[in-house]
């Protein structure tokens, strides 16, 4: 690295040199990872290796993050809607089939409330995922409003981490309605999705990471602003007359959700970091539900709007108040040093 350079460089290292000969890498080990084993994780030295320089030299982070990153925490977005939604079939099929106490499992209400909540996971999933994608592309082939940058900041990374909690939620049910047989590595393919949403969980920023990156672009930016209108866009965008107790309810939500922002915003910045994830699932979960109330009110799914205002529901249900609200508890932090004492 040239002196003076105090930022991080971006390189392009080929793996083959244009002769076929390998380009100087040497792998020091393999890591024996918990899941996405079928991509190597490895050490590796670069040895004389061919490196081409993308950018400029102290422009590295801002590149990985702006490129990379984001790419990558849409893919969570995208791997998580496939995983969730591969579990939901799987743990389907298997309670139509499978008889216990004389019944098919699919026939027990408390098998009926998991498999819901896998499916309502799902379906918000794949749409806020569809949602950030297309606004991805937006940006890129230059049809953006001025919103959509703070827009899109805001929302990869609430998608990033929503998806991948809800997938390790899913997939995790897939193997509860499995019984004994979803602990088996050989029965299904859930053991393994399992195995990869907890890395899909920790890689391109870890929750608490992620959490403190939307807090500063919420107080020192206001990025949230352009996520919660357009929340309230689509919200109001719905005028079909069936669904329109549950839009009011979202309204509501939002509303509140407002509202706790603006606690957030002017509180003690040290009880901000307690509030935020909290806040970010009861975000995420609102525009999840705008986004299905949506699709519920357009004529291209006319023959799933039940399903999808079903599953809007559930999500409002899921992100609505807490019994306990730890915003308006002056003592919730006082307990959490008590829990965490040596
Ligand atoms: C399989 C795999 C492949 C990967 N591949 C790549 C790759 O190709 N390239 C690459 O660059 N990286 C890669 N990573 C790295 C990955 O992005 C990091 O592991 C991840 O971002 C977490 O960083 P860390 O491991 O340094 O954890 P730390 O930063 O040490 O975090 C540890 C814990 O502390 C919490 N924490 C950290 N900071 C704060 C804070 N300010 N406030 C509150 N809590 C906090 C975190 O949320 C986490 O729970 C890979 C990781 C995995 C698991």
């Amino acid at each position: 690295m040239p002196e003076g350079t105090s930022g991080l460089g971006l390189f392009l290292v080929p793996r083959r040199l244009d002769s076929g000969a390998l380009n100087g890498i040497v792998i020091r080990r393999l890591k024996d990872k918990l899941g996405t084993r079928p991509l190597p994780t490895a050490e590796v030295d670069f040895r004389d290796a061919l490196a081409y320089q993308l950018g400029s030299l102290t422009d590295g982070f801002r590149l990985m993050m702006g490129v990379i990153i984001n790419t990558s925490r849409l893919g969570v977005g995208v791997t998580s809607s496939g995983l969730m939604r591969r579990a939901f079939l799987d743990a389907l099929r298997y309670a139509r089939i499978r008889r216990a106490f004389g019944r098919q499992l699919v026939e027990f209400p408390a098998v009926r409330q998991i498999l819901a909540e896998m499916r309502a996971l799902s379906l918000g999933g794949l749409a806020f995922t569809l949602f950030v994608a297309k606004l991805e592309d937006d940006l890129v082939l230059g049809n953006q409003r001025p919103e959509d940058e703070p827009l899109f900041r805001m929302s990869i990374n609430v998608l990033k981490y929503v998806s991948s909690v809800d997938a390790a939620k899913a997939v995790h049910h897939g193997i509860e309605i499995l019984g004994g047989n979803g602990t088996i590595e050989d029965f299904s393919v859930l053991p393994r999705l399992y195995r990869e949403t907890v890395v899909h969980e920790s890689w391109e920023g870890p929750h608490n990471t992620l959490m403190a990156q939307i807090l500063r672009d919420i107080s020192r930016s206001k990025m949230h602003e352009a996520f919660l209108e357009e929340m309230g866009n689509f919200l109001n965008r719905v005028t079909v007359p069936a669904l329109m107790v549950t839009r009011d309810r979202g309204l509501a939500d939002l509303e509140d959700v407002k509202s706790r922002v603006r606690q957030v915003l002017h509180g003690d910045p040290e009880l901000a970091a307690l509030h935020v994830r909290g806040l970010v699932f009861r975000m995420a979960r609102t525009f999840q539900a705008a986004l299905l109330l949506n699709q519920a009110a357009s004529d291209a799914f006319e023959a799933q709007a039940g399903i999808l205002h079903a599953a809007a529901r559930f999500l409002l249900d899921a992100g609505g108040r807490l019994a306990s609200e730890p915003m308006d508890d002056p003592e919730y932090a006082d307990r959490l040093k008590e829990l965490t004492l040596p």
